[in-house]
Formats: C-alpha cells, structure tokens, sequence
C-alpha cells in the first residue's frame, strides 16, 4: 500500500505523493522564542523529524521551511521587562532551541527563517489583502475580514456563518472559541518596539508571518503544512484565509497535526507551568536518545502521557536494541544462510516499512522490529542463525535506525574517560572539604548531564554511566 496520510483539511487518510512527484514541499511552524522549549514542542518536532526522514525514506527530496516566531506579545512584554531588543531577548532561545534539537536528532529544515527577517514581506502581503478588499483598519491596527472569506473553517471544520463582522481580536493568544476578526498589523504601543512601514508604526501579528514565509520560499501551494493540533484553530484556518485570499489557489494539500503531550492528563504547556525542558531531564541523567525514542514511539495522532517510568522504558528498549546489534556483531555463528531467517527478516522490513506508510504509525513499526529480535535471539541460542544471515538483520537494523535514530550512543554521555570523571570528582571533594557546597553541586549536575550518577556511600563516592 502507498504512503498515506491523515489529512486534517479532508478529515481522511489519503495517498501521499508530492505535487511534483519528486519534492516535497513542506512547512512547519516552529517555536516562539521566548522561553525554552518544553518537551511538548518537542515531541511536535521530532514527529516533523520522523516525517521528513520517512518522505526521504520513500525516495523523496525535501523543501522544508520552518520558522521562528521571535516577534509576540509574551517576547515584546519580557524584553521590555528585561531592557533588550527583541532580537538580544530572543536570541538566547533561539540558540538553546537549535541545541535540544540537535541533542535529540532533529534534522535542521532546509531553512530556517525568522519572523522579524521578513517584515517587508509582511507589509506587502497585508497591502495585497487590503487592495483585495479582505482587511480594514481601526485605531492604527489592521485586521483581517473574516466574513469576506468563504472558506473559513474548512480545515477545523466549525460553521462560522454565523459570525458577527468587526469583532476583532488583536493579541496572539486567544480562546479556542474565538472566532473573532484578527489583526494582521497591530499599531504601536507606548514603548513597545515597532516598525516604521507604509502601514503604520507598528508590528506584525502571529498569523500573517507563516502564510508569508511558507508562499515565499516553497509558493502558493505547499505538499504538507504540519504542527500541533493546538495550532489548527484558530492558527492554521488564518494562515488559509491570508494565504488563498492572497492567490487564489489551495495553500496546502496536506495538513498534519500532531496530538499532545500531557502531564497529570494536562496539556504540557508553559501557560499551566506543568513543563519539563529537556535540559532538565538531562540533567537528571536521562539521556537524548532515551527522550527521542519516547517522543517518537506514540503515533503522533494519539496522545502521549509523560511519566518517568514511560522514560525509563524507553531507555530499556534502547539497551535491547543495541544489545542486539551486539550480539549480531560480536556473536560467533556456524557458517552459511538459513533461508527461514532470510525470510523472516524480510517480513520484518515489510512490516515496518508499511506501518510507517501508514500514517506513520511508528508503534507498530517498533512492534515489528522488537518481535523480529525476539525471534531471531530465539534463533541464535538454538544454533538456527547462520553467519550468513548477519547482514540481513543488521541492514534492517540500519533502516530502523535511519528513522528512529538511538542506536548511537550521545557522544557526551561516552565522552569522559573513567579517569576524566575520577578527577571530577575529586575536584568534587575537595570543594566539599573547603564547604563550597555550590561548586560541589555543580559538579554533581554536570556529571549528571554527561550521564554519569554520583552515588553516596559509607565507603564514599561511587559512580556510575547511565
Ligand atoms: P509554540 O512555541 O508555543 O509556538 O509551540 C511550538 C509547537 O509545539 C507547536 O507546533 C505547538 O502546537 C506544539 N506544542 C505545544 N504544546 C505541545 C504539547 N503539550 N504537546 C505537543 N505539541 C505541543
Ligand atoms: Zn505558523
């Protein structure tokens, strides 16, 4: 069966093939900088990731546009508290987002763009809008016309025919139930940093930034606009009334959204504070691939609960894994080929493979690769694995690796020798002797985030790798 899809915009599961036939076009919306990424983004993130490299998998190239929102409410009010510029504010997280990517494997884009790069752009797609008849102005703020636009609401499927024309709405977070008029420029506030332009001084709203950068770069019609389903309303049903008002055509064919993660059967999100960054679960000696896999091991339409032990789990699959390539590896097998297990690893690649077509159904494409290593261990203690048959189970190991991505181990977690960390924690006991209990902890933490536990014993420190 060929690759498929949920399409949010048709509510079914569609065959995937780009516009073309050979690129795919893709945007997703990336992270607002305001703060550190919570692993609720990132679990958004790493099912783009698991998305680009299945579409790659199937022989496809890749046009992947995501932006950075540096400009929004939350940035303008914490750089003014904090006397920045935007960009002194928010470049401290934009940095620190392409860290924890890079620390779970997350593929750069093609490109990655930021928001306030791209104000001119800006400004002529809402004057377009305006000299189509879709905007109107109020108090030196531009707003979008929804009633102008008939196709509002096709892709979260809500009827707003009802909707009272002129209602605005002008902050970047609103209700769910909104279903107001929003504002494509706002008018400059007081002190708030703002932008001289043909509109007005003033700044752009959230939603105009995507339908610009994603037509700039990959044109009127993308193959697959992707993010969280929090950003389907009323996010993405904006970047549609912008984007089609602007040209007339479709703006995306595919529309994909992941669901949630929660903690305590809540949303994570940095507006209830239930978050863990993975900075944190690092440094609680948690390891990169271990968070990768649990992100990515949930289907992304379904939800995924967080708990430490799902955690744990998931840094015990990984041993399992690995301890099988070992014994692929290292293992001593009598000459010759077993056709059984030629077969049988063909059915395992089979199985995989079209789970992944699937609507990247990524649970089951583990289920195949765990229950094919069950049964060729079985295989290999009754004598029935043949040298033969090595390159065959390490090629679909290599397969499942080219998605997945946590065979390798992170390379600060190998990186210290035995005699590196005896240092350190000599360093540690020293600072402790001298009652600098802040260096001491520092120490213990870094350790920590390099994978290594500090244990307090009677016969003193023992350590070991996580
Ligand atoms: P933001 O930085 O708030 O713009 O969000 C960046 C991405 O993370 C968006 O695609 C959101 O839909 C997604 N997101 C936010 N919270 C969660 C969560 N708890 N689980 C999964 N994705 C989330
Ligand atoms: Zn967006």
């Amino acid at each position: 069966m060929a690759l498929r899809f949920y399409n949010t915009l048709t509510q079914k599961i569609e065959d995937f093939v780009p516009a073309d036939g050979k690129t795919v076009r893709m945007y997703t919306c990336g992270p607002t900088v305001y703060n550190y990424v919570h692993i609720g983004n990132l679990r958004t993130f790493t099912f783009q990731d698991v998305l680009r490299r299945w579409l790659r998998y199937r022989g496809y190239k890749l046009d992947h546009v995501m932006n950075i929102t540096d400009v929004e409410d939350k940035i303008i009010r914490n750089a003014l508290a904090q006397h920045k510029s935007i960009r002194e504010y928010t470049s401290t997280y934009e940095k620190a987002f392409l860290e924890d990517s890079a620390k779970l494997r997350l593929e750069r884009p093609e490109r990655l763009v930021r928001a306030t790069d791209h104000i001119p752009d800006m400004v002529k797609a809402i004057e377009t809008l305006r000299q189509k008849g879709y905007t109107y102005e109020s108090e030196g703020s531009t707003y979008y016309r929804i009633a102008k636009f008939g196709g509002y609401g096709k892709l979260s499927h809500n009827d707003f025919s009802g909707i009272r024309a002129g209602a605005r709405v002008d902050v970047d977070e609103y209700d769910k139930a909104d279903a107001r008029d929003f504002v494509l420029w706002k008018a400059r506030k007081d002190d708030e940093p703002f932008w001289e332009t043909p509109l007005g001084e003033g700044r752009p709203g959230w939603h105009i930034e995507c339908s610009v950068m994603s037509m700039k770069y990959l044109g009127e019609t993308l193959d697959i606009h992707a993010g969280g389903v929090d950003l389907i309303f009323p996010h993405h049903e904006n970047e549609i009334a912008q984007s089609e008002a602007i040209s007339g055509h479709q703006f995306a064919r595919f529309w994909l959204h992941a669901e949630h993660l929660l903690l305590d059967a809540q949303k994570m999100s940095k507006s209830l504070g239930n978050i863990y960054t993975l900075r944190e679960l690092l440094a609680e000696g948690y390891t990169p691939e271990a968070i990768r896999y649990l992100l990515a091991s949930v289907p992304y339409r379904k939800k995924l609960n967080f708990t430490m032990d799902v955690l744990k789990a998931a840094g015990t699959s990984i041993e399992r894994l690995r301890n099988f390539k070992l014994r692929l590896e290292t293992g001593k097998f009598s000459e010759g080929i077993n056709p059984a297990i030629e077969e049988r690893t063909a059915t395992a690649l089979a199985a995989f493979e079209a789970s992944l077509d699937d609507d990247l159904n990524t649970a089951e494409a583990l289920a195949a690769v765990f229950e094919y290593i069950r049964d060729v261990n079985t295989a290999m203690d009754g004598g029935e694995f043949l040298a033969g048959d090595t390159a065959g189970a390490l090629d679909l190991l290599a397969r499942f690796d080219s998605i997945f991505d946590v065979l390798r181990p992170s390379a600060e977690v190998t990186g210290l020798t035995d005699q590196q960390i005896e240092v350190r924690i000599a360093e540690r006991n020293a600072a402790r002797k001298s009652r600098d209990f802040a260096r001491a902890d520092r120490i213990r933490a870094e350790l920590l985030e390099q994978g290594i536990v500090l244990e307090d014993t009677k016969e003193g420190i023992r350590w070991k790798r996580k």
